[in-house]
């Protein structure tokens, strides 16, 4: 099954990813944490992506898609897979059914939680993030037991560093202009489901399952 998971920032898809992945046992895939793998053990490519992720802008696509499609390629990809954050543009999408169809594959659902941009920022302004195991929390909505601690491993709660007010605007300006086109993208090739995020974890996920089944 070869999904991905479509939607602004701070709409909920590394929470739906957690326990999409545990259902239905698939890797998650996040470009986003590539690149920030790539930022704390300082490679190239986490520079050049430093860059453009602490403006709130897209990384080019000539750089991303070379780096998702190398993900693709491994092993663990080969029944299926839960892309989060890829693609971010027509030109993205573009090269991912090309590769997919290269291989006799196809994209099999795309899964669009929308949520309204005031409910965004305060879900971003409050999201904190495990240093250690990379579970997410938020604080208005879904708070750690323990304030500053992982439930689930201990670890330190940190946000993340374009969680800022001001780069947040920006990744909603850019998911507008640049990611929404994909919406009509998918429409046209009838396998996109459009969700409603703001019905609360549970409800979304419950969602998802009565559409991969
Ligand atoms: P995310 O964790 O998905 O919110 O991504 C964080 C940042 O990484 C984005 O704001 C972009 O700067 C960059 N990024 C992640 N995925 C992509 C992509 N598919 N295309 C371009 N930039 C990306």
């Amino acid at each position: 099954m070869n999904l991905i998971l479509l939607g602004p920032p701070g709409a909920g898809k590394g929470t739906q990813a957690a326990k999409i992945i545990e259902n239905y046992n698939i890797p998650h895939i996040s470009t986003g944490d590539i690149f920030r793998e790539n930022i704390k053990e300082g490679t190239d490519l986490g520079k050049k992506a430093k860059e453009y992720m602490d403006k709130g802008e897209l990384v080019p696509d000539s750089l991303v898609i070379e780096i998702a499609l190398d993900r693709l390629e491994k092993d663990d990809c080969k029944e299926g897979f839960l892309l989060d954050g890829f693609p971010r543009t027509v030109e993205q999408a573009e090269a991912l059914d090309k590769f997919l169809e290269g291989r006799g594959g196809k994209v099999d659902h795309v899964l669009d939680i929308d949520v309204p941009k005031e409910e965004l920022m305060v879900r971003i302004l409050g999201r904190r993030v495990c240093k250690q195991c990379g579970a997410t929390y938020n604080i208005p909505n879904m708070p750690p037991k323990k304030d500053g601690i992982c439930d689930v491993c201990g670890g330190p709660l940190m946000q993340r560093a374009d969680d800022t007010r001001e780069t947040v605007e920006n990744r909603i300006e850019v998911y507008n202009s640049q990611t929404k086109p994909l919406l009509a993208y998918y429409d046209k090739a009838g396998n996109i489901a459009h969700l409603d995020g703001t019905t609360g974890l549970e409800n979304v996920f419950n969602a998802i399952v009565g559409i991969l089944g």
